[in-house]
């Protein structure tokens, strides 16, 4: 086993000038990206990744047959970040948008289409048929306040969470009835506790420009990229993992699956003072060693670049020892979420009774699935590979606070997994209206992310600010992921380009 030491001194001093050594920690979206972008700039680069997978949320499974998205099935059009990037990966013909037949909600009277023009489920348009439908008359009324109230009404200081804005402007019914299932069905959040200013940047900021909510959704929508809000890859948002991992492979980066990092150790934030036999590669200090354990294989590498790409409570638990302001920033653990993927044979199903999928509102008696994805019929690809009749259902369990083995009461008398499967052809069967039964069942999934899904509650932007000023009195430590950046991939990839540009640009000044 090596010691801290000799791995600095592994790389010995040269007479020419060598290029500095970066190590990420964490083999997700985020993680590959901040390899790639410092491969790139010159940086030598090692990424380390805990499970034997590469990708994170953006995971993979085979469910009868196809390879299926796990975790992430598409990212927002709101910027162009990951277009850009599969565009770079050579993917941009695979980039595609989902069937504007769009989502439906089951409320508790029953199931009505989704508003389509909405974010966060708040509505643009309020006379649109769908938000007639599933507000009503008083609904609509009590929501089409906000284009008389004063553009401070939501815009104060105090006011963020998702929750307090929608019903200060258009009321509880719009809460409940569309925000809430939209809420607890993308982002598994309560939006009493979601930050909006996180979720949907720009939205309060456009009341004041635009004079009302429901204007300043629709100007929201209008920056994006025209159509849906969402866009996908034609053979599954995984390929981008495949593709940057190839790429990582061809030029030479150190892949490290398998390789969980136990430890890091900063050695001194001024490099004039780094000890000679810390010094490495042209005599560049290393300030940073990250201690990895593989199997029963351990030992350490040396870095100048430490790039910390895991979630949040992982990232706080390496840096705290070294950076001890961060204890006070641990993040709660995401919610336990299961997500069981049945492929079946059901004919009927050609028909997409409820377009892409349905969100189901908190409190729906009976059924117990927060949200069930039609993925057949929401990507034309998909459908293409199964074939006509073949259909892939996903559904969702674990609500924000609740506990998928409370949602779906899995007893100690019934603990098995297999039970989920069950529920989950029960609940689409009430979902989609058609029978979906064992004898339909090609194969099914189970597959778990526990904590992955952490959600920004209110406050996040100021406390990431927070933890960023604490980084960033560190030379050569970049914190990224999803914890900091906010959820979803387009906040992810543009967040991390932008934290690894500043470091290149950092190091190449020093
Ligand atoms: C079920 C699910 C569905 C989702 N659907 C969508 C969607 O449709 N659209 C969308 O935009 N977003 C979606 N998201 C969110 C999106 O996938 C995430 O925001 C994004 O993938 C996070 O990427 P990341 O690299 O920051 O973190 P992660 O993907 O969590 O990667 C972090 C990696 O760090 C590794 N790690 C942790 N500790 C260590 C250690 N000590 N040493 C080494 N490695 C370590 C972990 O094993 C993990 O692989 C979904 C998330 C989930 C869970």
């Amino acid at each position: 086993m090596e010691n801290r030491k000799t791995a600095a001194k592994a790389h010995s001093p040269q007479s020419h000038p060598a290029p500095q050594q970066a190590v990420v920690v964490g083999g997700g979206i985020s993680g590959l990206l901040a390899a790639r972008d410092l491969h790139a700039a010159g940086f030598h680069v090692d990424i380390y990744e805990a499970s034997g997978v590469w990708g994170g949320c953006v995971g993979s499974h085979e469910v009868a047959g196809t390879v299926l998205d796990s975790g992430a099935e598409s990212f927002a059009t709101r910027n162009t970040a990951v277009a850009d990037l599969a565009a770079e990966l050579g993917l941009a013909e695979k980039v595609v948008a989902p069937n504007p037949a769009g989502a439906w909600v089951w409320l508790p009277d029953g199931p009505v289409p989704l508003p389509r023009t909405g974010i966060l489920g708040i509505p643009s348009d309020l006379n649109a048929p769908e938000v007639r439908a599933a507000l009503g008359t008083s609904g609509v009324l009590r929501a089409s306040v906000d284009a008389r109230l004063p553009v401070a009404v939501g815009t104060t200081e105090e006011v963020s969470s998702v929750a307090e804005l929608v019903r200060l402007r258009m009321g509880k019914r719009v809460l409940e009835r569309l925000v809430a299932p939209v809420v607890a069905g993308v982002h598994s959040a309560d939006p009493e506790k979601l930050d909006v200013d996180a979720v949907a940047p720009g939205l309060r900021a456009g009341i004041r420009e635009h004079g009302s909510l429901a204007a300043a959704v629709a100007a929201l929508r209008a920056t994006g990229q025209p159509g849906s809000a969402v866009a996908g890859l034609a053979g599954g948002m995984h390929t981008l993992v495949t593709a940057l991992v190839d790429e990582l492979v061809a030029a030479g980066v150190g892949m490290h699956p398998g390789h969980r990092i136990k430890a890091v150790y900063r050695d001194g934030t001024d490099p004039g003072q780094a000890p000679e036999d810390e010094k490495y590669d042209g005599g560049a200090p290393a300030p940073w060693t990250v201690d990895w354990e593989h199997g029963t294989d351990r030992g350490f590498t040396a870095a100048q670049l430490l790039v910390v790409a895991t979630d949040g409570p992982a990232a706080v638990g390496l840096l705290a020892p070294e950076l001890p302001e961060l204890e006070a920033f641990m993040p709660a653990p995401g919610p336990d979420i299961r997500l069981v993927t049945l492929v079946v044979d059901v004919p009927e199903l050609d028909s997409a009774p409820r377009g892409t999928g349905i969100l189901v509102a908190p409190g729906v008696p009976g059924i117990k699935a927060k949200a069930l994805t039609h993925a057949t019929a929401k990507w034309e690809w998909l459908a293409d590979s199964t074939g006509p009749g073949t259909h892939v259902l996903r559904l969702s369990y674990g609500r924000a606070g609740v506990k998928p083995s409370d949602a779906v009461r899995l007893t100690p008398a019934t603990p098995r997994e297999d039970d989920l499967v069950a529920t989950a052809l029960a609940d689409a069967s009430a979902l989609l209206g058609i029978q979906v039964t064992e004898a339909d069942l090609l194969g099914s999934d189970i597959v778990r992310w526990r904590g992955s899904l952490p959600f920004a509650a209110v406050g996040h932007q100021a406390k990431m600010a927070q933890v960023q000023a604490v980084a960033a009195k560190v030379p050569g430590l970049v914190l990224t992921g999803g914890w900091m950046n906010g959820n979803g991939l387009a906040a992810v990839v543009s967040g991390t380009r932008r934290a690894v540009r500043a470091a290149v640009d950092a190091a190449q000044r020093m």
